[in-house]
């Protein structure tokens, strides 16, 4: 017995390895970076308050970095990754270590310090901050990069570097993370777009000395982010990758090439020649890349596959992962290496954060944390076999099967009433002349009808009679009450402002999205699920696990008591069907445009109620509905015709008197202009006052048929804007559009505004909207 047993071991060890030389590697792209408990958050606005020192701020940061590489290590990844945390902005710590700081700011490169990257990020009484933009089609945003022409750039590495060698004398072995120099410069602007990749060389030769400094620092590997292959690629584009790779080539660490957010296959010919190590490509979004490029890399690169979904919460079905993943794993070897499909920072940090979600919805989902363990076990299943991890293979199955099979997920009443969706459903019965005529008479709105975008200013009284009900220390009745008496001040203000179509203000609503999630079925809302949107500020997405049911009215209760309490109109204010989808963890196991179908027929729903109700105007917001558009032109018909669909199926079951409004901010219309006619929307407000009514031209031009509400002044600061600003945006909107069709309003809600300074602006704008009206 005692001989089989040492043979027994002398087997396992011959495997251990054998395996061994075949082993496959495990690393992550990125990580979250705003601590469990949001604790850089806390940390980053107490020190803007002034409330504590930047050593404070700097020592919360040490933490956090520590915390990241400590997990990455506990879960098994070969490297940690450094190089990835950014105070306020990973682009913006680009720019400040390339020298690339905006004159304007009057900042030395060499002296540039935490302090300052906050003046650039945030803007100073002097100048106003770097522009912000979404990376890529996530909900994070960058800040933006100036470049001049001829800029000059210079080598400040040394925050990059310190954080490197604390993660080393933390004892972890160190993968170092760099945005692409092709990357970094297609996001930044230029104020000479054309010349903007005549910087190319010289950005160059910063990224040529970094990557040797990193040598000589011993690092092996670095991971250089080229996201930009996922979108479309100009042939001058694609030829700067060239270039950079070529002039990158040598005295320098190993690269490896990231791609993530979609595929990269219209650029395999290139890809496979740019002389780097290996390549990371993203599996999750576009799973028909793998075999193809598997296929055309080198087997002497690393190929980095992204398995794990570093955009969704789902966990991973390890079994089909395995059945990827073996074949090449015979043929790579150590060269096979697994990660997320891109950086963690887009999911929140860990389900044991989470008290309150029912046991079923939580055994399907995997946050950060968790989707390290995945890795791991996916690791060690390829490399000690699958007996190594029966557990968490059996977890892996049950979960899959039940995501199948849950009652949760399907309601065969949401699969008949989507069958019976038909064509007519998403038309309003006249065209919008017919409907206008009598909306106007229903109405009687005077010319230049003034409104707003539907919240007015949450006030910290609002804030604590929510956060008490959640805390059920304030019964339902009294929450009921508090939120009447609210609703019924901002009636009283909007009447004595003369304001021509009011709103209740919506003081109920923390967020436009969870307030519907927390009413629909087929939603789960987490407690800590914070991802990060941009600086200090997070957003807490819904989980949409599945079918979307309205089991009762949402809305109908607070609006129809707005209206009982005056005369002039009150518009009821719903959240979209193509917002509620972008920003909220959607189901993968069907497409995303079933999933707003089914969110259109709910909100169908919920208008139907209003106009019962007696409610003549419904505005459905659709602020994300730009930024759905997928990265590659190719692919924007298909998402448009969906999402105008969903829009319609959404808000065509009125009458043609009824009135259906809908608000979208942040957005370049230019190049979807015939989608957003196509809505059909009798009213759309935007925000443009930014803009100086830019954007209006675009509408002009285009001979944008229904009404438009630009907004005449902007609601994201403080200052409340002279009335002489409102007229001057007022006399340019007449100017661009036929008055008759103009509406005045401002560019979005109220929410982060206080009282005073509302009543101060809006006060201001019907003056301006009277003044205009009798100069007419
Ligand atoms: N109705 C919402 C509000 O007024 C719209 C918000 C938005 O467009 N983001 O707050
Ligand atoms: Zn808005």
């Amino acid at each position: 017995r005692l001989l089989e047993a040492v043979s027994q071991n002398r087997l396992r060890a011959v495997n251990h390895t054998l395996h061994c030389t075949t082993m496959a590697l495990t690393h992550t792209l990125g990580f979250p970076r705003v601590g469990e408990r949001r604790e850089l958050k806390f940390a980053l606005e107490s020190y803007w308050q002034g409330a504590t020192a930047l050593d404070t701020l700097e020592r919360v940061v040490a933490d956090l970095c520590e915390q990241r590489w400590r997990r990455q290590a506990d879960a098994g990844c070969s490297w940690v990754t450094s190089g990835d945390f950014a105070c306020y902005d990973l682009m913006l710590d680009h720019a400040a270590m390339f020298g690339a700081l905006p004159r304007r700011f009057g900042l030395d490169p060499s002296r540039f310090g935490l302090a300052d990257s906050f003046a650039l990020a945030r803007g100073t009484p002097e100048q106003p901050a770097l522009e912000m933009t979404k990376w890529f089609d996530t909900n994070y945003h960058y800040l933006v990069p100036e470049l001049e022409p001829g800029q000059t750039f210079s080598l400040h590495a040394s925050r990059y570097l310190a954080q490197l060698n604390a993660a080393r004398r933390a004892g972890h072995p160190v993968k170092a993370v760099l945005i692409g120099p092709v990357t970094f410069l297609r996001l930044s602007k230029c104020a000479v777009p054309d010349q903007k990749l005549s910087l190319l060389p010289a950005l160059l030769e910063v990224y040529a000395q970094l990557l040797d400094k990193l040598r000589h620092e011993g690092i092996e590997w670095v991971q250089i982010d080229e996201p930009v292959l996922a979108g479309d690629l100009e042939p001058e584009w694609q030829q700067a990758l060239r270039t950079a790779y070529h002039r990158l080539q040598s005295e320098r660490p190993r690269l490896l090439l990231a791609t993530y957010f979609g595929s990269v296959l219209p650029h395999l010919a290139l890809l496979t020649t740019l002389p780097v190590d290996g390549l990371h490509i993203d599996v999750v979004r576009a799973p028909e890349q793998l075999q193809p490029i598997a296929a055309a890399l080198p087997a002497t690169s690393v190929l980095s596959v992204g398995i794990v979904d570093g955009r969704n919460v789902w966990r991973c079905d390890l079994r089909r992962a395995l059945h990827t993943l073996r074949p090449l794993q015979v043929e790579r070897g150590e060269r096979l290496w697994l990660a997320p499909s891109c950086s963690l920072l887009h999911v929140p940090y860990s389900l044991d954060s989470e008290t309150r979600l029912g046991s079923q919805v939580r055994s399907w989902l995997a946050f950060a944390y968790e989707k390290l363990d995945e890795l791991e076990v996916l690791r060690r299943a390829l490399v000690e076999g699958e007996d190594s991890v029966t557990d968490a293979l059996t977890q892996s199955d049950t979960a899959v099967v039940s995501r199948q099979q849950s009652r949760l997920v399907h309601n065969d009443y949401v699969a008949k009433r989507q069958r019976a969706i038909d064509p007519s459903m998403s038309t309003r019965p006249s065209p919008f002349d017919a409907r206008i005529a009598r909306q106007r008479a229903a109405l009687s709105l005077p010319l230049l009808p003034t409104t707003t975008i539907g919240s007015f200013p949450q006030t910290p009284g609002i804030r604590a009679a929510r956060a008490a009900y959640k805390r059920h220390e304030l019964n339902a009745f009294d929450y009921l009450q508090a939120m009447r008496a609210e609703i019924a001040h901002a009636i009283r203000e909007q009447e004595r402002l003369g304001l021509d179509v009011l709103v209740h203000g919506e003081p109920e609503r923390n967020d436009m999205v969870e307030y519907f999630a927390e009413h629909l079925f087929g939603f789960a809302i987490t407690e800590q699920g914070w991802v990060q949107s941009y600086g200090s500020r997070c957003v807490k997405p819904p989980i949409l696990y599945g079918d979307i049911w309205r089991p009762d009215p949402i809305t109908v209760d607070t609006t129809r008591y707005a209206q009982s309490l005056t005369d002039k109109p009150v518009k009821g204010m719903l959240t979209g069907p193509v917002t509620m989808l972008q920003w909220s963890f959607v189901r993968d196991d069907q497409p995303r445009e079933q999933t707003a179908r089914q969110l259109a027929l709910a909100i169908r729903d919920e208008v139907g109620d209003l106009e019962k109700a007696g409610i003549r105007l419904v505005q459905i917001d659709e602020p994300a509905f730009r930024e759905g558009l997928p990265l590659r032109r190719d692919d924007w018909p298909h998402y448009l015709a969906w999402a105008v669909d969903a829009f319609k199926l959404a808000s065509c079951g009125v009458r043609d008197e009824t009135q259906i409004h809908t608000h979208m901010c942040y957005s370049e219309f230019n190049d979807i202009l015939p989608a957003i006619a196509a809505l059909d929307a009798d009213v759309i407000t935007i925000e443009t006052s930014r803009s100086n009514m830019e954007l209006l031209d675009g509408f002009a031009a285009y001979a944008y048929p229904n009404e438009i509400g630009p907004g005449v002044y902007d609601i994201h600061a403080p200052r409340v804007p002279s009335l002489d600003e409102m007229q001057r945006l007022l006399e340019r909107a007449c100017q661009v559009v036929p008055p008759q069709r103009l509406w005045v309003n401002p560019d979005c809600g109220l929410k982060t505004r206080r009282w005073p300074e509302t009543v101060a602006a809006l006060g201001s704008m019907v003056q301006a909207a009277r003044t205009m009206r009798a100069r007419l």
